[in-house]
């Protein structure tokens, strides 16, 4: 027997125990923020709750939603 298994152990628990983190049950992808982990949640399930004024686009994050409309409808931006 060696220490270094144990050490290599230790290790792994430490990183698993990040506080603050918000973890994907889907993919394991881990935000910081509550708000980013539901809008990712909802991109892995299709859901777009935000519509285009303007030619009906959906999406599934208010950011996205904001760079479509200066990319596309720049006027009414
Ligand atoms: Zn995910
Ligand atoms: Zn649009």
């Amino acid at each position: 027997m060696t220490p270094a298994g144990l050490s290599a152990t230790r290790a792994r628990r430490a990183d698993q125990e990040k506080p603050g983190k918000f973890i994907c049950g889907i993919c394991g992808g881990d935000f910081t923020r509550r708000s980013n982990l539901d809008a990712h949640t909802r991109s892995h399930l299709g859901v777009r709750p935000y519509s285009c004024t303007e030619c009906n686009g959906k999406f599934g994050t208010r950011s996205v939603l904001n760079r479509h409309k200066r990319a596309l409808h720049p006027d009414r931006a």
